[in-house]
């Protein structure tokens, strides 16, 4: 049974707005339409009385506040884009209610977490599209608080800074997130999945980009002369350990991940990401890439292999150090709604992590109720999204 109607009406509201955005373009916001949700949000949180609603109508953020008690102000951040990998134009939401666990668009064989919502009502789409709980959820969840707070005005609660922002699904959210204007230290982003789970460790990030020099001459007279960069390419991708790949490994086992390989004779190029929790073990597999590389040149001549390994973003867990309250009054909100909290790491990174790196606020990631993202098979738990909800109540009210 519903019991928070109008968090559902929200939702719904949100997921028939088009947001998808885009790797292609290179613009910022990557899709004017991100434009049309960022406006229902501006109006919405200046109609219910939030304060300072702030529309940055260049890049497509929106930011709001509500005052509260003297304490230090507390962020909650959520995006506003849908993956680029399913479109989400007309979504069709629609409501499974009191979930038996038969088989409808999801069969259990392939689900089996289905089974964990029996009794449950489930928010599915049509088969289409994707359902944008990621993170239309998250929205929903964080303008139901700001209505909450701003109905119930006995309530005493942190000053509550809300900032929605544009592109997270093409690594872009924060580009330009005004920090200043948001202008809080402490905040989450509420775009996780399943209830319970708090997410404040992420993975420590590079990339490698691997170019190989090869030398072309006539197959029929190679001998000793010839080369090939491809087979020298294949050689160096050998050479790293076979069982740390992504499809071996999962909780904190750190990777080399293929991404592409292209090649002809001359030349041949391998891009990685490279991920791991621990920062020795992430510093040890940048120094293998290195030491691959300079192995290779021994072996074939100097200049024939060239390795570029970048950082991309770093473990937030460090800068959490400081702020563990942020996750424990997450976990005790958790058991408030009535589930057991659960800290999982996270197998990528988030807003929250690259807010955490190039701002210092510390960012823990919050669940919003939603599974099986970025596909048609995306579904909502409503009692998941309803506890959510409540859960960051409690929150700003610890
Ligand atoms: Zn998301």
């Amino acid at each position: 049974m519903i019991k928070n109607k109008e968090l559902i009406d929200r939702f719904f509201r949100y997921v028939k707005i088009d947001t998808q955005s885009s790797e292609e373009t290179g613009t910022s916001p990557s899709t004017a339409k991100q434009h049309d949700l960022a406006k229902v949000l501006y109006e919405e949180l200046k109609e219910m009385g939030a304060s300072d609603v702030y529309y940055d109508t260049e890049h497509c953020y929106v930011y709001a506040r509500i005052p509260g008690d003297d304490r230090s102000p507390l962020g909650f951040i959520a995006h506003m884009d849908t993956s680029p990998a399913v479109t989400g134009k007309d979504v069709k939401p629609r409501i499974i209610e009191n979930y038996n666990g038969e088989d409808f668009l999801l069969k259990t064989d392939e689900f089996p977490e289905l089974l964990n919502h029996i009794g449950e009502d489930i928010i599915a789409t049509d088969g289409t599209t994707l359902l944008g709980a990621d993170d239309k959820a998250g929205v929903a969840e964080i303008m139901n608080l700001a209505e909450y707070l701003l109905t119930h005005k006995e309530v005493s609660h942190r000053p509550i800074h809300i900032a929605f922002t544009p592109d997270e699904e093409i690594g872009c959210g924060t580009d330009y997130f005004d920090a200043e204007r948001f202008g809080t230290k402490e905040s989450y982003t509420v775009d996780g999945g399943k209830l319970g789970i708090i997410e404040y460790e992420n993975f420590n990030a590079a990339s490698a980009h691997i170019h190989v020099t090869g030398k072309s001459v006539h197959p029929g007279s190679a001998k000793n002369i010839m080369k090939n960069a491809s087979t020298l390419a294949i050689e160096f991708q050998n050479m790293l350990p076979a069982v740390e790949v992504p499809e071996h490994t999962e909780g904190y086992e750190g990777f080399y991940f293929l991404d592409s390989m292209k090649g002809d004779v001359e030349k041949a190029e391998l891009s990685y990401i490279i991920r791991d929790h621990d920062a020795e073990l992430f510093a040890a597999r940048k120094e293998n890439i290195k030491k691959i590389t300079a192995y290779l040149n021994d072996k074939y001549g100097e200049g024939t292999f060239s390795a570029e390994v970048k950082d991309q973003y770093h473990n937030m867990a460090d800068a959490m150090k400081d702020h563990m309250d942020l996750v424990e009054n997450a976990m005790e909100a958790m058991k408030k709604v009535g589930v057991t909290p659960v800290n999982e790491p996270i197998r990528g990174g988030t807003d929250g992590a690259m807010l955490c790196e190039n701002a210092g606020i510390a960012c823990p990631n919050l669940p919003t109720g939603g599974y099986n993202y970025h596909g048609r098979y995306e579904y909502a738990s409503i009692q998941e999204m309803e506890k959510s909800a409540e859960a960051l109540i409690h929150i700003a009210t610890m």
